[in-house]
């Protein structure tokens, strides 16, 4: 496997990235999930891309038959690449044969669709088919040609390069034919081939594909599409994106754009535009997220709401703009080194990304909501889902942008945890792992990272290889949790954190470094501009962000009736997380509106009761039920 077997690996920056061969995930809930996504997951996207003829699709356009048969949405081709590109990461982490053949399988069937120029799209382009590069506005041919680029840059950084990267060069060099100077002087509608382009460039050294991915950004938000109805900024064409200052429309596709924003910034180095970027994603951070990690409150358009538009209930917080959103955060952490991107890492990879798969790896959520009114029912387990919006995991949807995202995510996650630069190593995430690599001076080093976090709250970091010169290793200590201490190897015990701390040390083999970080269960309140939520509070626990699920309330009570009182700290109780509650059903009225509000007299009041509260990431879990993040306090 090569050295850059990872998933972004920029030629400048802060912090370099560790390759799979330099990171393993070896116990805990990740190790698990990626357990199940390569045993369960990549198998049952295959079976039903096949099973709905998205795969028949590439058949169908090599024999001559797709015109009036495409099956599937236009970027239906785009599925089966993530999918791809989950087992090339899948090969690269564990070796997966399963995985490998099935790459090798698919290979043969797409190969055969391109066509002599590089051209491969099912949709268009064959007789009977639309003109190619005829609807830029939805055709979504260069978003798949992105996923065909980002696969097939997994594939030769774990496998080397075969047929299949080989295919997704000709691609690269058709969209740069097609698209450059004196070409079609536009921009695609989904973004996510200037990803792929900097990538490609990474991996071929080919400096058009870098100059092509420059040229998609610096076209964009310059009126080369056409006018819809969700309006221009819904694809990010509304304004340059030097001159952006938060992100706004769907929100994949202005996370995507911005992923490889950073990519040509760092590449070119054009520390503006990266500055631009920054700006961008902290007032994101600061005014568009859901506590969750979660972005995207809109359902119409998926879209970035105005500022404070974070409505628990009608959160849309797709799966997809939360892996979006780990991709972007991860590129700026390699920039810059800086802790706070890490912790959005962690939000989002606890309480979006582990809330989407189903404990089996077989049914998943698109939309990530923050509370459910109405208890769903099960989804039928041979069809796929129509809507982007459920209360139960689906086996599949129409729209199947979401699983396969979760999958090449899972896949490469290891290589999200840490990295190194010409001092030593940062461990950004605490999980069971581990870490063995070169410092820029040639020296190796290595460490075994052993933690039940974040159950619990003890980290210790092993070294298992070191020549007893000095190094430095650097953990981030997440930005929540105050009262952090770190012990050194010689048994000396100091506060830390929040963010950086650094342990410069002679190390030797067997040396240990320990960390304790609080993890108990505390209130957490909204900024009172975010009117959907005044007058709640929601419980983190660690990294956790806990829910009250109506399966755990007498007589599956609805967890509308749930008031706290937050000056009672929730408690941590025979591995429970307990808050003090009351239900308080507020009688039926005909209008539900008056001078005294609803919730004065004449209620049902149970009196003070405890409640277990249950990680939002393993809500529905037991089954249908009603949901809610964010509690109303008492007298409110
Ligand atoms: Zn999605």
């Amino acid at each position: 496997m090569s050295a850059d077997a990872r998933p972004v690996v920029p030629r400048a920056g802060r912090l370099r990235p560790l390759s799979l061969g330099e990171v393993e995930i070896v116990g805990g809930s990740w190790a698990q999930r990626q357990h199940v996504n390569s045993a369960a997951t990549l198998a049952h996207c295959q079976g039903w891309m096949e099973r709905l003829e998205w795969v028949a699709n590439f058949e169908r356009a090599t024999d001559g038959t797709i015109a009036g048969n495409h099956h599937g949405m236009m970027f239906a081709d785009s599925d089966v690449y993530k999918l791809m590109e989950a087992m090339a990461w899948e090969v690269g982490r564990s070796g997966s044969e399963d995985a490998d053949g099935r790459i090798r399988g698919l290979t043969e069937i797409i190969g055969a669709a391109q066509e002599s120029d590089g051209y491969l799209n099912t949709v268009f382009g064959r007789p009977g088919q639309e003109p190619r590069y005829s609807n830029l506005e939805w055709g979504h041919e260069l978003y798949n040609f992105g996923h065909l680029l980002q696969a097939g840059v997994a594939r030769s950084r774990t496998t080397g390069d075969d047929r299949f990267v080989e295919i997704t060069r000709r691609a690269a060099d058709h969209v740069c034919a097609t698209f450059g100077p004196g070409g079609i002087e536009r921009v695609g509608g989904h973004p996510e081939i200037e990803l792929g382009l900097v990538e490609m460039a990474r991996v071929t050294g080919e400096q058009r594909y870098l100059d092509q991915a420059e040229l998609f950004v610096e076209r964009r938000g310059r009126g080369t599409l056409g006018e819809i109805g969700f309006g221009q900024a819904y694809f990010q064409d509304d304004m340059p994106v030097r001159e952006a200052t938060v992100f706004r429309g769907h929100a994949v596709r202005a996370l995507y754009l911005a992923a490889g924003v950073v990519d040509v910034a760092v590449e070119t180095g054009d520390d503006d535009l990266l500055a631009s970027v920054i700006s961008q994603w902290e007032a994101t951070i600061a005014r568009r997220t859901y506590l969750t990690g979660g972005m995207g409150s809109h359902h119409t358009g998926e879209a970035f709401g105005d500022d404070f538009v974070l409505p628990p209930d009608r959160a849309y917080s797709e799966t997809c703009a939360g892996i979006a959103s780990v991709m972007l955060a991860w590129r700026l952490l390699l920039a810059t080194g800086e802790p706070r991107f890490a912790d959005l890492i962690e939000r989002t990879l606890y309480n979006v990304i582990a809330t989407s798969p189903a404990p089996d790896g077989r049914s998943f959520f698109y939309a990530n909501p923050l509370h459910q009114r109405v208890p769903g029912k099960y989804p039928d387990p041979d069809v796929e889902s129509k809507r982007a919006s459920s209360s139960l995991r689906e086996p599949w949807f129409l729209v199947a942008c979401c699983p396969t995202n979760v999958a090449r995510t899972l896949a490469s996650l290891a290589a999200y945890l840490a990295t190194v630069d010409t001092g030593g190593i940062q461990i950004h995430q605490f999980v069971e792992s581990r870490i063995g690599t070169t410092l820029d001076d040639g020296r190796r080093v290595g460490v075994e990272v052993s933690t039940d976090y974040p159950s619990g709250g003890a980290v210790t970091v092993r070294i298992t290889e070191s020549d007893q010169r000095p190094w430095a290793l650097t953990l981030r200590i997440p930005n929540w949790a105050t009262g952090a201490t770190l012990t050194d190897p010689s048994g000396d015990r100091r506060a830390a954190g929040p963010g950086n701390v650094v342990v410069e040390w002679p190390f030797g083999v067997g040396d240990e470094v320990t960390l304790t970080v609080p993890i108990g269960p505390r209130w957490t309140r909204p900024d009172p501009r975010i009117d959907a939520i005044r007058g709640c509070v929601a419980v983190e626990r660690g990294p956790i962000v806990m829910c009250a699920e109506s399966v755990d309330l007498a007589d599956g009570r609805h967890v509308d009736v749930l008031r706290v009182d937050p000056s009672v700290p929730p408690r941590d109780e025979d591995g429970a997380v307990l808050v003090n509650a009351r239900l308080v059903e507020p009688p039926d009225q005909p209008w539900p509106y008056g001078e005294e509000s609803g919730t004065g007299t004449g209620e049902a009041d149970s009196g003070p009761v405890d409640i277990p509260l249950t990680p939002y990431h393993s809500w529905a879990n037991r089954g249908p039920s009603t949901m809610r993040v964010w509690i109303p306090v008492t007298n409110s």
